[in-house]
């Protein structure tokens, strides 16, 4: 950030598309790139992720989850094995040309990994004791359908993990799949803040050659759903398609169950809609890069006190995320706003004042609440402060997500709902044609999912009047 760089200059309630590129750009988490549809993700907002990759990473070893990594290409051929598979991913492979001599097909840059995975499964699953398998990938992946860029958001290449693994039984398979939304439940609340609606996919919407899909969706305060990690059941499809077999105890051949899980890097731009406000970033402590900035106020009498009081309080710190921003060449003013822009959740400023009175100042960034605490007293507060800030968004965002909601089973009041930007929950028939006409009447909306807390219901749809018996949420979805 150049020093006379203006902060944002737009309200994120007036125009949250701006507000949310300038919040992303001008806070230093990812930049364009001269490629289209494609991103710079800079160290700041490489840092998320690698906090997310890491508290994931340790579950992961918890639930006895390999990593691994497979090739970016793909063979062709490989897409014509699964059907359903292929035809929903057609339109966004990108193919490369193979030069070696010989070569007769393309290869495809990977827009998901089932394939090329499997493939190698047949190889390696022989026998019951070779299950269950569990693998995770972290890779990027191309969907060439993307023109604009969207950062984080939207486009062409992006960053996640892909489990897949591979069970002896229906019942494993579906167990685990539930297993690992509850973990992306769980990290997505409890680390960053983000309240989320779970449940199943309707037909239309599910993962191309699935089963069935599960998903966790946030609720944007613009009014859009953002689909934030979902887990596949993929049924024995793949395994038939790829050939995978297992002898089991029984010394019979069986065909195993297989399910598919991930989460990209859109969770840094879900962070950044759900917490920021009009002076940038907001980040809950748990994924924050730095969890308090110490800013001393330097004069030219009083400036080796200072700093050797500041390195004190750093050590009191010991144990968190801490940066000291000493440079000489900006005014504290300027400082706070850049860490401001930054969303770093607390600032501490240590003045020639505040340490005569033994003290320092404490600025929350998600209030802006500002205490003096004693110096011996810092670790204790620092630890508080975190805690509640942590809460605070979650409740805050929890909060809003449950106003938000207008139950109906009627179809003018669905209509008005969704043009205001709200949650609609309705009874919903579940038929692809019926959800295909309600994309079109209402400009976009579509079914987010059925909620897995729900008796069945003995209503008629919202849209088509046939019988219902699930409740869905709708809205429209980034
Ligand atoms: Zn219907």
């Amino acid at each position: 950030m150049e020093k006379d760089e203006k902060g944002i200059t737009v309200k994120k309630e007036q125009d949250m598309p701006e507000w949310y590129g300038q919040a992303v750009f001008k806070g230093q988490l990812a930049d364009y790139s001269p490629v289209r549809g494609t991103m710079i993700i800079r160290p700041y907002g490489y840092a998320i992720w690698q906090n997310i990759m890491d508290y994931f990473n340790g579950r992961l070893k918890e639930l006895k989850v390999d990593n691994a990594y497979f090739p970016l290409f793909i063979p062709e051929k490989f897409f014509k094995k699964e059907a359903e598979h292929a035809k929903g991913f057609a339109p966004e492979v990108a193919w490369v040309e193979n030069k070696d001599e010989g070569a007769t097909e393309r290869l495809a840059i990977r827009p998901t990994s089932e394939t090329i995975m499997y493939d190698a499964y047949s190889r390696w699953i022989r026998s019951h004791r070779d299950l269950p398998l569990r693998i995770n990938q972290w890779c990027n992946i191309v969907r060439w359908e993307v023109k604009d860029v969207k950062l984080f958001l939207r486009s062409r290449e992006f960053l996640w993990q892909e489990g897949h693994c591979v069970y002896e039984t229906e019942e494993e398979c579906d167990k685990e799949t539930m297993m690992y939304l509850d973990e992306y439940t769980k990290m997505i609340q409890d680390v960053l803040a983000i309240p989320l609606i779970t449940g199943k996919k309707s037909d239309k919407e599910k993962f191309a050659g699935s089963k069935y899909t599960t998903t966790i969706e946030a609720f944007m305060p613009d009014g859009k759903f953002l689909q934030c990690g979902t887990s596949h059941n993929l049924g024995q499809g793949f395994a038939k398609a790829f050939g995978i077999s297992y002898i089991g105890k029984d010394e019979k051949k069986h065909i195993p169950w297989q399910n598919s899980w991930g989460f990209t890097t859109r969770l840094v731009g879900a962070l950044v809609m759900q917490h920021g406000d009009d002076k940038g970033l907001v980040l809950p402590p748990k994924i924050a890069p730095i969890q308090a900035v110490i800013v001393p106020i330097l004069f030219e009498k009083t400036k080796e006190a200072t700093l050797k009081e500041t390195e004190k309080i750093k050590k009191a710190l010991a144990g968190y995320r801490v940066h000291v921003d000493d440079r000489d060449e900006y005014s504290a003013g300027w400082k706070y706003h850049e860490w401001e822009m930054k969303g770093i959740p607390l600032r501490i400023e240590i003045g020639p004042k505040d340490i005569e009175k033994k003290q320092v100042v404490i600025v929350r960034r998600d209030t802006g609440q500002k205490e003096f605490v004693k110096a011996d007293k810092v670790k204790e507060t620092v630890k508080l402060l975190l805690e509640e800030i942590q809460n605070h968004l979650f409740d805050k965002a929890h909060e809003f997500m449950k106003r938000q909601i207008v139950e109906t089973d009627n179809w003018d009041m669905l209509m008005k709902a969704i043009d205001a930007r709200k949650i609609v929950f309705a009874p919903f028939c579940g038929k692809k044609d019926c959800e295909d006409l309600i994309k079109d009447k209402t400009k976009g909306a579509n079914s987010r999912c059925f909620p897995f807390d729900q008796k069945n219901v003995d209503k008629n749809c919202v849209h088509c009047g046939k019988k219902a018996s699930q409740y869905a949420y709708f809205g429209k979805n980034y």
